[in-house]
């Protein structure tokens, strides 16, 4: 039998080597029109960053020794141009010679896989504009990176690649940029799990536009602008368009070959196509998605080796083995995460008019009281009667890859919640709890379908109103205080019970705590109770945080550095190199501690420690990442690190010499004016902002510290609407909502003073004090917003005006040092 394979990478290959195995004596072909077959394409993003380092690590095979090994024919650089399927030939071109030459075959496998999408907009064809699908693409993007100077890079389009290239050129030191038109990244994700990824890459000083497409390009004589749809203009060095792929199916098309609604190669469960004797696999077929039924294309690796294996049986032993279709189990690495997908979404079952129920755990990748344990959320989505599983979602850093192949065995089996309740798996502290989150995740779901309690969404609670609506957090009055959902109650989880009157029985009651284990709880004793419309928040507070957040990052650039509290510092870089290293490291553990705690501790630590040993601080708190650059700047001591994993801030600083603390401040003129705005009274602030211009005007650098009252200046006209608590809400209502609505701090009488005050200074011409405002912005005074302030009175970035910088008390005293004045308003 002489059988021909078009395409030798993934699924051509693999369909060569059983067919080899299985039948000794077989013709087999591969022609393929890449110089390479069997190479690892899902490697190229790490060997752009350099994470694989070796080429040669990307070949699996080189065709000379598939050769060998295989007794099989491989053509590489040629390509098969036309199919007749009347007479079982094709038509192969060299594309080194240019010759075109006809071979024919018993059978034909299909094997062409996907091409990238590249749409025809205005200057896509500009140089420095790639797409990325094989090593030649590669070859060129690692070469332009290598001959030019990046240093901004745009990806275009955030699916699993483009996060991959995301991360890999930001290893390479290169400001990424990443455009995407959907409202998330990674759509088989839904959004309360992709929006964990969003406040990931925020604190990766990753740029990224939400909802915001690519228009055109624009040759520069540096790079290449990009012009979005919503206007926007972002300038690069270096693009990467990763909008998508689709079936490279062509050559099927225009040989007859039925295709289909996908516009890939429609093929039966044994893998043939329309024509019996012409089969396909890979990235260019479409087959039922086995949940919904409906017809998908798999852009994975994994089915297509697994498509190979099973044509080549059917090749050479007839409709034996038969393809059950993908779930599209799928993995990828986005900085620290992993985020992984199997099974379908809410998203696309409510495409699929497909009724389901879902939960959202969040637990901990293994038992709490083993050191380094993190957590992992998972979300699973099912039949609500049968508890049938149709998809699952894990977003988290450790041990997400097992849970997600346990999920997947499951639901490729037709399984349901109730097998994930049952899973036995290995438990040792270090690996596991003695309930693994994948159990966890099955009980939650199994209280669901057994009806023990209702799960409530986090955009349920968008939807309440207090008239029929109790939010109830069953936390501790500490957690309470700390923040929770507007117009909740707090009835801590073990008072409920001495508390029934305080909870209505006509209203629906959504209940929530942290995660959704003590929500649990508390829903069971009111069900028990009397209650009847008990609801949980599925994934607890956690979850509704995360997806009510602001989920885009944008104009970071403009700026050094973003937080994980998503502000934005503004701070020099790190290029210190350690001294010799003397006496052991010293480690504190800072977190949990609000500013300027941290700092205080550090202090601490510091003075007892000897010259040139390394204190390594941990702490929790966001304004700690920009204090200790503060901190060691004032202090001459060394910062030779600043990290953020999963939530924590990690600093490494070398104690300086005696000679050389404080010697960065030393050299410095002390010439600069710092003001710190802590009234919000008009009169005040007008004096304020007089004196902050008048120095200016004087060409001495100015830096004006708002803090609590003082905040109220920096307030935008028209805000945002933001999500406050109860506190914060009550703070809003009674300060000031602008600048526009300040009052005298004499002499006010309910407003009259104020208004006096503005209109006599309208007939003298003086400035209002929107205007001192906008010009001390205009004359580059330096505006910092006091982060702790604005977390005490529930102030929110959206909140503020443009332009400023956000810090805590170091960063404040760091401004001090170079000054020679001072001022307290
Ligand atoms: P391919 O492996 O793409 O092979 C098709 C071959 O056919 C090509 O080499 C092409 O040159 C050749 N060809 C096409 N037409 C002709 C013709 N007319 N004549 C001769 N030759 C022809 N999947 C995962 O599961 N996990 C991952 O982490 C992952 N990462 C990826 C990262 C990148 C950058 C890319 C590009 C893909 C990644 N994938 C990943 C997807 C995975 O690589 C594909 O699903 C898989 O390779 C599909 O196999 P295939 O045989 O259908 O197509």
């Amino acid at each position: 039998m002489k059988i021909i394979i078009i395409g030798g990478v993934a699924g051509g290959a693999t369909t060569a080597a059983r067919l080899r195995r299985v039948d000794e004596n077989a013709q087999i072909i591969i022609v393929e029109r890449g110089k390479h077959i069997s190479y690892a394409n899902c490697g190229l993003p790490y060997y752009i960053g350099g994470t694989i380092a070796e080429r040669d690590s990307l070949f699996v095979q080189t065709p000379e020794a598939f050769s060998r090994r295989f007794k099989v024919d491989v053509r590489v650089l040629q390509e098969v141009v036309s199919l007749d399927p009347q007479n079982k030939t094709v038509q192969i071109q060299n594309l080194q010679s240019g010759e075109t030459y006809t071979e024919s075959y018993d059978k034909l496998v299909l094997s062409p896989g996907a091409e990238p999408v590249r749409p025809n907009l205005p200057g896509i064809d500009n140089p420095g504009i790639y797409t990325l699908r094989n090593v030649t693409d590669t070859d060129r993007i690692k070469k332009y990176i290598n001959d030019h100077q990046i240093k901004r890079a745009i990806v275009i389009g955030a699916g699993f690649i483009g996060l991959e290239m995301a991360e890999n050129l930001h290893q390479l030191g290169i400001f990424v940029s990443i455009v995407e038109m959907a409202e998330q990244v990674m759509t088989p994700l839904d959004y309360s799990m992709a929006s964990l990824v969003h406040q990931h890459l925020k604190t990766k000083n990753v740029e990224f536009f939400l909802k915001d497409g690519v228009s055109s390009f624009r040759k520069e004589d540096d790079g290449v602008t990009v012009i979005l749809k919503s206007g926007r203009e972002l300038h690069s060095d270096l693009v990467i368009l990763s909008i998508g792929v689709r079936p490279d199916s062509h050559l099927a098309k225009d040989a007859g070959i039925e295709l289909g609604s996908t516009g890939g190669i429609k093929v039966n469960e044994n893998m043939q196509t329309s024509r019996s004797d012409i089969y396909a696999v890979g990235d260019a077929i479409e087959y039922p998605n086995p949940i919904t039924g409906i017809p998908q294309i798999t852009y994975l690796a994994g089915p297509a080796n697994k498509q190979g294996r099973i044509c080549a049986d059917n090749l050479v032993f007839g409709k034996q083995r038969k393809y059950t279709g993908s779930i599209n189990t799928a993995i990828a690495k986005v900085f620290d995460l992993t985020v992984a997908s199997t099974g379908v979404s809410g998203r696309t079952l409510r495409k699929a008019n497909i009724p389901y129920e879902s939960s959202i755990t969040h637990s901990g990748s293994h038992a709490g009281y083993y050191p380094g344990a993190i957590p992992m959320s998972i979300k699973i989505v099912f039949d609500k009667q049968s508890g049938k599983l149709y998809g699952a979602q894990i977003v988290g850093y450790d041990g997400v890859d097992k849970r997600i192949d346990l999920l997947a065995t499951v639901i490729k089996n037709q399984g349901s919640i109730f097998d994930l309740t049952e899973i036995e798996h290995a438990y040792a502290p270090p690996y596991s709890s003695a309930k693994d989150p994948v159990n966890i995740a099955g009980f939650a779901a199994e209280n669901i379908v057994q009806g023990k309690v209702k799960a409530a969404s986090w955009r349920d609670i968008e939807k309440t109103n207090t008239a029929d609506t109790l939010l109830l957090d069953v936390r501790t009055p500490d957690e309470f205080a700390l923040g929770t959902i507007h117009n909740a109650v707090n009835i801590p989880i073990d008072e409920i019970r001495n508390r029934f009157d305080d909870i209505p029985k006509n209203k629906r009651i959504i209940v929530f705590c942290g995660v959704g284990l003590r929500g649990y709880v508390a829903c069971r004793i009111l069900s028990q109770n009397g209650y009847e419309d008990v609801e949980n928040l599925s994934g607890g507070i956690k979850t509704w945080e995360f997806a009510i957040q602001k989920q885009s990052n944008e104009d970071i650039y403009e700026r050094d550095y973003v937080g994980i509290d998503d502000h934005i510092y503004q701070t020099g870089n790190i290029e210190q190199t350690p001294e010799e290293e003397q006496g052991e490291q010293l480690t504190l553990d800072a977190c949990g501690l609000q500013c300027p705690g941290p700092i205080l501790k550090l202090k601490n630590v510091a003075q007892d420690a000897t010259p040139g040993q390394i204190i390594e601080v941990k702490a929790t708190d966001p304004a700690f990442a920009s204090d200790v650059r503060s901190w060691t700047n004032m202090t001459g001591n060394k910062l030779l690190e600043v990290t953020q994993q999963s939530g924590v801030i990690s600093a490494r600083i070398q104690k300086a010499k005696t000679s050389e603390s404080k010697s960065t401040f030393a050299a410095k003129p002390r010439d600069n004016k710092t003001i710190v705005v802590f009234s919000d009274d008009l009169d005040k602030a007008l004096a304020t902002f007089i004196i902050a211009n008048g120095a200016a005007s004087t060409g001495k650098k100015v830096t004006m510290f708002f803090t609590f009252w003082g905040l109220n200046l920096l307030k935008k006209a028209h805000k945002p609407a933001v999500k406050k608590d109860l506190a914060s809400r009550m703070f809003a209502w009674m300060m000031p909502k602008s600048i526009h609505d300040l009052s005298l701090s004499k002499m006010n009488m309910m407003g009259m003073g104020s208004g006096m005050m503005k209109s006599i200074m309208k007939k003298k011409n003086i400035d209002s004090l929107e205007s001192l405002l906008q010009q001390a912005q205009e004359s580059g005074i330096e505006f910092i917003a006091c982060n702790m302030s604005m977390d005490v009175m529930g102030i929110k970035r959206e909140e503020l005006i443009d332009g400023i910088n956000y810090g805590g008390v170091a960063t404040y005293v760091e401004r001090t040092e170079e000054a020679s004045m001072n001022l307290f308003i």
